[in-house]
């Protein structure tokens, strides 16, 4: 199977094809090999338009939305950014391309663990993993200069949104368990601005300040 064409065709079909326009996040999804984030009997479908089972019942997003909230964090290459879902530590991978720092909190030790091999394996040096509630943010690092949740939340985290840096962006789906929001915030002068994006489908954020269970 050859994954380079595959990777060209989904940029070019799924997402310049679409609105995503910022090329420093469309090169990053050229180079990063997506197959690899996923079983090895799902690597055919890596580069499809959909989700994809990464195990412990979560997932990798649809390659689109993985663009998209990327795009909205306008990323230059200088900033410290906090992602909540490692996941199988692909999205970590394209914020490691586009920012100069990424720290990733996952609460499934195994999926913490699989992504942190992969990912030193690939030669990424700016991205710290930790295991942990990641409706906490994470204190000592902060205050990041955009943050991103891959999971969906009843309501936006303040405890998100105290750790955003002036003029940062969080985006994150809220909204119920089985179909949310896309919402951008954004911190200028200290106040507040939301804006909802399009309806998306996330597995729950389960924390303090996300769902039980
Ligand atoms: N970003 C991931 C990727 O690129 O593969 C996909 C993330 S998946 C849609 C959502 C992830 O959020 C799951 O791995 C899940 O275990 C994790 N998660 C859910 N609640 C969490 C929490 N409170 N803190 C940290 N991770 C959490």
């Amino acid at each position: 199977m050859n994954f380079k064409e595959l990777r060209e065709e989904m940029v070019k079909e799924q997402l310049a094809g679409r609105d995503i326009k910022d090329k420093r996040v469309l090169d990053a999804f050229l180079k990063i090999p997506r197959h690899k984030f996923v079983s090895e009997e799902s690597q055919s479908s890596a580069y499809a338009d959909y989700p994809l089972p990464i195990g412990e019942n979560q997932t990798i997003s649809q390659p689109y939305i993985v663009a998209l909230m990327s795009q909205l964090l306008e990323l230059k290459g200088t900033e410290k950014v906090l992602e909540i879902g490692t996941g199988s530590g692909y999205q970590a991978a394209i914020l490691a391309e586009l920012s100069k720092t990424v720290y990733s909190i996952e609460r499934i030790p195994s999926l913490a663990e699989k992504a942190e091999k992969l990912l030193n394996e690939l030669g990424y040096k700016n991205i710290e993993i930790k295991v942990d509630d990641g409706t906490l943010g994470w204190y000592e690092s902060s205050p990041f200069d955009a943050i991103i949740v891959t999971a969906a939340s009843p309501e936006i985290p303040q405890s998100l949104v105290k750790q955003l840096a002036e003029h940062g962006r969080l985006v994150l789906p809220v909204g119920g368990k089985f179909g949310q929001m896309l919402v951008l915030v954004k911190k200028d002068k200290g106040k507040v601005e939301t804006k909802e994006i399009c309806g998306c489908v996330f597995v729950p954020l389960i924390g303090k300040y996300g769902y039980n269970q």
